[in-house]
């Protein structure tokens, strides 16, 4: 059923206007009135944990304010299809894997299943929107399709693994277009690719302003002393955040520079690697007290907030990343971000203006040492970085496009 676009509504599109100002909300309005009304479907493989989830918690309430029939839809599988998957993620990212045929097969069949649970509303919806290669082959189970079909890829495509390339390819190329998050991840597909950058959601509670007591509430809570400095990388668990590089840099500066490592982290349900990176995580750490491993709960927005907040430098030392909406949360706290020099970092971290690339644990120790000792350096990287994110990284920004988008493809 169609949203009421109605007082409730313009309270909610009114709380974003106070921060963008209300002519970004008037043009948001314009582009989704031809809109109103439109099924619009989104699907991914899990309601928490991991950027995609973090965005569309987000997206899917705005586009309802704004009149648009959207809903939000998830596949659940067998340990064998997350297995399967986080393996297309990790081919994807460029790792040479082999993927035996009865991981494949439960692929096959989980989205086999997934499209006969959602049969009714993606048969009806006006378009789909298809996050990562989770849902992907979902398509082939709806040869008359209605609407449009979108492939969302959220990962660094820009070198995949040949061999999974070829077997997800069919399945993606049956689409009406797909959106990558940077001009080089986009792959030949025989359709239009179009290019659009994740958001944040400044309201959110990972986001929005906090007391400054709740702040100071983490230090207690996790056992951070106040008086030294802290670094901080928020992460799922998984070998591409490269928490085992981040440890090695901390290792390093904290020898010449009195200092703290926080590494926050949990897990994502569609994403089996996790605890054993955990483990070799905690092995690494193990008897320094200056670096705590945190394993948080799937909902730790606040708590994420006041750390990103409490950090003196963030960190996001990824050797590959599809956008990173970690180095945005940071840097619309004011942090200036020390990054990997890869993928969707490349977009927000602009080398010695909103913080730093890197490419090295000795790269990023030199730098977490060189910002420690410059705190009006910290601050005015960290003041142009949250500007940054204000003029191209916010989630009114990224509706805009996908609006435009939609409105090309309706036709
Ligand atoms: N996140 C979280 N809890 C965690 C780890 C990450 O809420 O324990 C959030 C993080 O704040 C960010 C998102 O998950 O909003 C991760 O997105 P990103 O693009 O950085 O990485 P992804 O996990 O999608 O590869």
């Amino acid at each position: 059923m169609c949203p009421p676009h109605d007082d409730q509504n313009r309270d909610f599109l009114e709380q974003y206007a106070s921060v963008t100002g209300s002519a970004v909300i008037q043009h948001l309005e314009q582009l989704a009135a031809p809109l109103r009304g439109a099924r619009v479907v989104h699907v991914n493989s899990t309601r928490e944990g991991g950027g995609v989830a973090e965005i569309l918690q987000k997206l899917i309430p705005l586009k309802r304010a704004l009149g648009i029939d959207a809903s939000w839809e998830v596949i659940n599988g067998s340990p064998a299809f997350y297995e399967c998957t986080k393996s297309f993620h990790n081919a994807l990212q460029g790792m040479h894997i082999k993927i035996p045929r009865n991981l494949l097969s439960a692929y096959e069949q989980t989205n086999e299943q997934g499209a006969e649970q959602l049969r009714d509303v993606l048969a009806q919806a006006d378009f789909v929107f298809i996050h990562d290669p989770q849902p992907a082959a979902l398509l082939s189970h709806f040869p008359e399709r209605r609407g449009k079909w979108i492939w969302r890829c959220h990962i660094d495509a820009r070198h995949p693994y040949r061999t999974v390339w070829k077997y997800l390819r069919p399945w993606l190329a049956a689409y009406d277009a797909s959106i990558f998050s940077l001009p080089e991840f986009a792959q030949p597909l025989p359709h239009p690719q179009y290019i659009i950058a994740p958001s944040i959601d400044p309201l959110s509670e990972k986001n929005r302003a906090l007391p400054t007591a709740d702040i100071e509430a983490v230090y207690g809570q996790f056992g951070i002393d106040p008086e030294r400095p802290m670094v901080l990388q928020v992460s799922r668990y998984d070998r591409f955040k490269d928490p085992l590089g981040v440890i090695q840099a901390f290792n390093l500066a904290a020898k010449l520079t009195p200092l703290q490592l926080v590494l926050a982290g949990g897990g994502a349900s569609d994403d089996p690697e996790g605890q054993a990176i955990l483990q070799e995580v905690q092995q690494a750490a193990e008897g320094h007290p200056d670096i705590h491993v945190l394993l948080l709960p799937s909902d730790a927005h606040r708590t994420i907030n006041a750390l990103q907040r409490a950090a003196d430098i963030v960190i996001q030392k990824s050797i590959r990343e599809g956008f990173g909406l970690t180095v945005t949360e940071g840097m619309w706290k004011g942090k200036p971000v020390i990054g990997g020099d890869t993928g969707g970092i490349r977009l927000q971290v602009f080398n010695h203006y909103t913080g730093f690339l890197v490419r090295t644990p000795e790269g990023a120790a030199l730098r977490m040492r060189y910002l420690l000792h410059r705190t009006h350096l910290r601050q005015q990287m960290g003041e142009r970085a949250r500007q940054f994110v204000m003029d191209n990284f916010l989630i009114t920004r990224h509706l805009r496009e996908y609006l435009t988008l939609l409105v090309g493809l309706q036709g």
